[in-house]
């Protein structure tokens, strides 16, 4: 196809997210006031599925473990483009009701611009008779790192040959940045119970937790640079007079190689037997869940910021810079014009690492898929994860967001689907890439870790009944 043609159909596909602007932001507003924490989103999957049913879309669910998932797809043939729709909410982050769930990631903004850009693509590819399928993925629990995996071992991206995906931020921009694997885990310490009094006849499980933590801290030593480690103790028991008999350990382990996070989280299970023998203790490991590193397609991830630049960056009203100045600037600092330009990338020979981690990282081991795409909804400094990141995602300063979100993912797909270089060149990178790395792509799916050559050992054996008597 002609280059003018194509830049005449970004063109009218830009008018048309403009002129469904209206369904899209009551779509994310009815998502944002749903708030549905991980795993529970069935309202607001529901609900972007139907849309796309009305459009004509095949919407199925084939995965019992995970019902909130869904894979609607519309076209013939190849190439086959997926979007990566979230819509899962975090708890304690409403930024209307305290302690109840809400949209501090803005995902309610994220799955709808998907479904902004797949519902224009449909049409566009209709009127300039183009051919390839356009498949939504519906992925939910993207908080906790698991839909994507859970998906990924079902095999439901085997057929793409392309992935977009981007995320509400606080810049406009389409990077080259890989973010880092995560391993996900709980540990769980047994004991046996006592009143404190008498704890000579008990054995203490926290006691076992913070000799894990220990061993955690002093690990962190001969970590590599670029390896984390964060945890909570989850359980610790419940009154100082009782020798707690169970407590709780949930880790996260992080890197950006594959073979190093496998390394680093045995190591941490070594820990975990340690401090068990030392204690007298049981234990029992089990993984959540872990999410493969990012491997950002430069290919991809520089149509996107063409893209990007194309579209533009969003513009904000007078009421809005009022809204800004008056709700944020004081705790963030002033929201400069320049924060809504594209800050574009600095495209270097590797890619640049990240400490965070998205299960779009499995998604992109299976297929070429963009790095970190953003577009602003908030002035820099507003952390994710936060209620003045939930309160922007319903504003209309998140929904232009959203919106030059919906027409950058729908610019990038008219691209890939009028021009097989891209996604030829896009391919060759990623065989390359896989190549390099020379590691098998495995989804880390939950599970329950043994070791039973230290499971003997670490195993509670009292001689006699331990009396817990005592007032
Ligand atoms: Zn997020």
């Amino acid at each position: 196809m002609e280059s003018e043609d194509i830049a005449r159909i970004k063109e009218k596909a830009q008018k048309m997210i403009e002129k469904d602007s209206q369904r899209l932001i009551s779509t994310s507003k009815a998502i944002w006031n749903y708030a549905e924490p991980a795993l529970t989103e069935q309202k607001s999957s529901n609900l972007l599925s139907s849309i796309l049913a009305d459009e004509e879309f095949k919407v199925e669910r084939t995965l019992k473990d995970l019902p909130t998932a869904f894979v609607a797809s519309w076209g013939d043939g190849r190439p086959v483009i997926g979007l990566l729709a979230e819509y899962d909410a975090l708890p304690g982050l409403s930024s209307t009701e305290v302690g109840k769930p809400g949209h501090g990631c803005g995902h309610n903004l994220l799955g709808t611009a998907c479904l902004g850009a797949a519902v224009t693509l449909k049409k566009v590819m209709q009127g300039n008779s183009i051919n390839g399928t356009i498949k939504v993925f519906g992925c939910p629990s993207e908080e906790t790192l698991y839909g994507k995996v859970v998906m990924a071992a079902a095999g439901l991206f085997n057929e793409l040959d392309a992935a977009f995906q981007w995320h509400p931020g606080t810049e406009n921009s389409s990077n080259y940045d890989s973010l880092n694997a995560l391993d996900n885990k709980v540990y769980r310490f047994f004991g046996k119970t006592a009143h404190g009094s008498t704890a000579w006849e008990g054995r203490s499980a926290l006691d076992a937790a913070q000799l894990f933590t220990l061993g955690i801290e002093f690990s962190r030593e001969h970590m590599e640079e670029k390896d984390r480690i964060h945890y909570i103790i989850s359980k610790g028991g419940t009154l100082p007079n009782i020798v707690p008999d169970h407590s709780e350990v949930h880790v996260f382990i992080r890197s950006p190689d594959m073979g190093r996070l496998l390394r680093l989280s045995s190591k941490i299970d070594m820990c975990a037997v340690g401090a068990c023998l030392a204690t007298e203790t049981s234990y029992e490991i089990e993984r959540n869940i872990g999410c493969h590193l990012l491997l950002p397609n430069k290919t991809l991830s520089l149509t996107v910021s063409k893209n990007l630049e194309l579209v533009g960056p969003p513009k904000l009203s007078k009421d809005e810079k009022k809204f800004l100045d008056e709700k944020l600037s004081q705790k963030y600092g002033e929201f400069s014009e320049e924060i809504l330009a594209p800050t574009g990338w600095e495209v270097g020979e590797e890619w640049r690492g990240r400490a965070i981690s998205t299960d779009v990282g499995d998604v992109s081991w299976i297929v070429p898929t963009n790095g970190m795409f953003k577009v602003s909804i908030a002035p820099q400094g507003v952390p994710y994860h936060h209620v003045d990141l939930t309160t922007l995602a319903n504003s209309s300063i998140g929904h232009k967001g959203m919106i030059i979100a919906a027409k950058t993912l729908a610019c990038s797909t008219i691209d890939l689907l009028t021009n097989p270089v891209i996604l030829k060149e896009a391919w060759r990178e990623f065989n390359k890439r896989r190549e390099l790395l020379k590691w098998d792509y495995n989804p880390m799916l939950p599970a329950k870790v043994e070791y039973p050559e230290y499971e003997r050992k670490a195993k509670l054996t009292p001689k006699k009944p331990l009396s817990t008597s005592g007032k």
